[in-house]
């Protein structure tokens, strides 16, 4: 089998990568490196059947040929990340358009299986107990730039369901809630691995607004052979499947929660949402999926553990500062975390402040 994927070289990207390698795929990763790195597929670069190409999905003759002998496209490049959406707004509302639509007219043209990774995102402020996928959008103003994800993404799962119907591409619509797990940076304001650096280097949590928001967290080791199936189940195709975490938290417990098991130091900050967003931005107060119809599709069940992902998140926070790479689903250490010295907290500071854009705007 062999498998193109699009941002293959990104937090979720590169974990799909090492689970398709491992299952025996030749993988052709195709990546500009705006978000994703090299350093995330370490582990997998020595791998003979894998290869990857730099570029942009908004090149249309690099698609098509990097496309042309796939099996499958796994389309997880995109413009992520609420901070990056909103400073720049036409450069993701490009990337999110035109590029989709170049790997929709490739996969198209050569009758390759097509995953489209979409988002909760596309629910906007709807609040429901258990959103289902045919529950409605709330958006604000698409002349907000902090709706344009949401806005560019609805557009892609049509174009895709559009495909489908018109020309029976087999594509299949992930809706990921607030996918986590190692190598997730907290540079575009991602919680966990922002939460977890800062009870790492002993630095006051930064919750914003009132913490009571929540989400639920589900973790990559468990979201990753869901897309695969997906991909590989025609009763999928031409509709889209909730992949959330089973555990609804609000920011200010998971704060705590990251403080508590990690032995930290360090205190929780409430930020008001006028200093860490820019002006006239809108938070999502809830969002939880109901994951029915991907676990009677394809078996979805999420079975890690928020404690478990923290401990997962804070071993490749730790590893990254200390320039390693992070396995692919990190064993947990027996052990159990201990609470860093404060020689080894002034390290990793200097170490991850270079790598991490700081916090605030
Ligand atoms: N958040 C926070 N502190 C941070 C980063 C984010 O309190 O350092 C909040 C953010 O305002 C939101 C939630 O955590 O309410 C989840 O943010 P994230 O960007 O991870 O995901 P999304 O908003 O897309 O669900």
């Amino acid at each position: 089998m062999r498998s193109v994927v699009t941002g293959g070289a990104g937090f979720i990207g590169s974990h799909l990568v090492e689970h398709l390698l491992a299952q025996g795929d030749e993988v052709v990763v195709l990546d500009d490196f705006s978000t994703g790195s090299r350093r995330n597929l370490a582990s997998a670069e020595g791998s003979p059947t894998l290869s990857v190409v730099e570029g942009s999905i908004l090149d249309r003759a690099l698609v098509d040929a990097v496309v042309t002998s796939a099996d499958r496209v796994f389309h997880l490049a995109a413009a992520v990340g609420v901070r990056r959406i909103v400073e720049e707004p036409l450069e993701s509302l490009r990337v999110n358009l035109h590029g989709t639509e170049n790997v929709l007219e490739a996969a198209c043209s050569t009758g390759a299986v097509l995953l489209l990774a979409s988002t909760s995102e596309v629910y906007g402020k709807n609040t429901s107990d258990g959103l289902t996928e045919e529950s409605d959008r709330i958006l604000g103003s698409p002349l907000k730039s902090r709706w344009t994800y949401a806005a560019a993404k609805g557009i892609d799962e049509a174009m895709a369901r559009a495909y489908f119907d018109r020309y029976g591409l087999r594509v299949a619509i992930a809706r990921l809630f607030n996918t986590v797990g190692p190598r997730q940076t907290g540079r575009y304001g991602m919680v966990v691995p922002n939460l977890v650096g800062q009870a790492v280097r002993g630095e006051p949590l930064t919750v914003y607004g009132d913490g009571l928001q929540t989400r639920c967290f589900s973790y990559v080791g468990d979201v990753v052979p869901a897309l695969v199936r997906l991909s590989e189940t025609p009763e999928a195709y031409g509709r889209a499947f909730n992949l959330g975490g089973a555990q609804e938290i609000s920011i200010l417990s998971l704060a705590e929660l990251i403080i508590e098991i990690l032995h930290s130091p360090s205190r929780i900050e409430l930020v008001p949402y006028e200093v860490s967003y820019p002006q006239g931005f809108e938070d999502m107060r809830r969002r939880v999926p109901d994951n029915t119809n991907a676990r009677k599709c394809v078996g979805f069940e999420p079975q890690t553990r928020l404690d478990e992902i923290v401990l997962a998140v804070e071993k490749s926070v730790r590893e990254r500062a200390e320039g390693r790479n992070s396995s692919e689903y990190p064993v947990l250490d027996s052990a159990g975390p201990v609470a860093p010295s404060e020689r080894d907290r002034e390290s990793r500071r200097g170490a991850s402040e270079a790598e991490e854009i700081p916090a605030r705007w």
